[in-house]
């Protein structure tokens, strides 16, 4: 009897930088727009208590029935919390009470595999699962390097101290000791480019040497055009579709994809 091939096992990337507002959960939402706009199959995850990705996507997380609260404390299945969005990604929305799952995973033995495990029954069903970290290296962005087999930087160019990469990266590099011997770094993204300053170009010219990680391309400009995004619950894919920072995210997903083998060369020049 013929068997049937095994289903792919989706591409779990965690976004992640301990620095808030370096563009994290903007590039979730895009990079997971661009996706599913290539035909991908995309679950976006909000791990941050404040809920930005679930309100930029146009929920209110007072209102939704289910989140990520629930899975990381094992009331609820994470088939069962998840949400269709009008960018044709999947999400699974965070609430406020997040912020207590801190506590109550601190006492749990296995609380790194936690996400890992909640994500299997779910991974063929998916091409790629995005993950939206919080701006700490507390145990939900552990929990989220743990169950991702890549790690993606976004990486404001504004300022020139990135002493938390290092930071991230020592991270990065305990996680693979313990619990997530196969999480390899993506690399960094480099967000808020302003070509018109020297600056910007100085520090993209130093991530990658300093670091000794990728540096994934092209960087992402500067745009008040993504502040205008979450404000109508779509991404900058829908809402500036023709924007220099869309097509820079689109980009962006299609060399990542190209590299992963989940897309053709030929779709990616189309
Ligand atoms: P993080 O998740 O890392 O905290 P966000 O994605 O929430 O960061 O972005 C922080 C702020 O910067 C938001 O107000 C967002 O709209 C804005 N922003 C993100 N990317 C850009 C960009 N390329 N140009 C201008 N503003 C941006
Ligand atoms: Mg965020």
């Amino acid at each position: 009897m013929a068997r049937t091939p095994a289903r792919r096992k989706a591409w779990v990337i965690a976004v992640a930088n301990q620095k808030g507002g370096v563009a994290k959960t903007t590039s979730v939402a895009s990079l997971g727009a661009a996706m599913a706009e290539r035909g991908l199959r995309v679950l976006l995850v909000d791990l941050d208590p404040q809920a930005c990705l679930t309100f930029s996507l146009g929920f209110d997380p007072e209102d939704v029935e289910g989140s990520i609260h629930q899975v990381l404390t094992g009331a609820t299945a994470l088939a069962d919390v998840v949400i269709t969005t009008d960018d044709g990604v999947d999400l699974v929305p965070a609430t406020i009470e997040l912020a207590t799952a801190e506590q109550l995973l601190m006492t749990r033995t296995g609380r790194e595999q936690i996400l890992k495990s909640a994500l299997a029954p779910v991974l063929t069903s998916y091409d790629v699962v995005l993950l939206d970290c919080p701006p700490t290296l507390g145990i939900l962005t552990t929990v989220a390097l743990t169950a991702a087999q890549g790690v993606l930087i976004p990486l404001q160019c504004e300022t020139l101290s990135h002493r938390g990469v290092g930071q991230l990266l020592d991270t990065v590099h305990d996680v693979k000791k313990i619990t997530n011997r196969r999480l390899t770094v993506i690399g960094v993204l480099p967000t808020l480019f302003d070509a018109r300053t020297s600056h910007s170009k100085l520090v993209l010219e130093r991530i990658g040497a300093d670091y000794g990680v990728p540096v994934v391309e092209p960087p992402i400009p500067k745009s008040v055009r993504f502040a205008e995004a979450p404000a109508v619950g779509r991404s900058i894919l829908v809402t500036a579709r023709s924007s220099k920072g869309a097509a820079a995210y689109r980009e962006v997903a299609d060399r990542l994809l190209l590299e992963r083998g989940l897309l053709e060369p030929a779709t990616a020049d189309a």
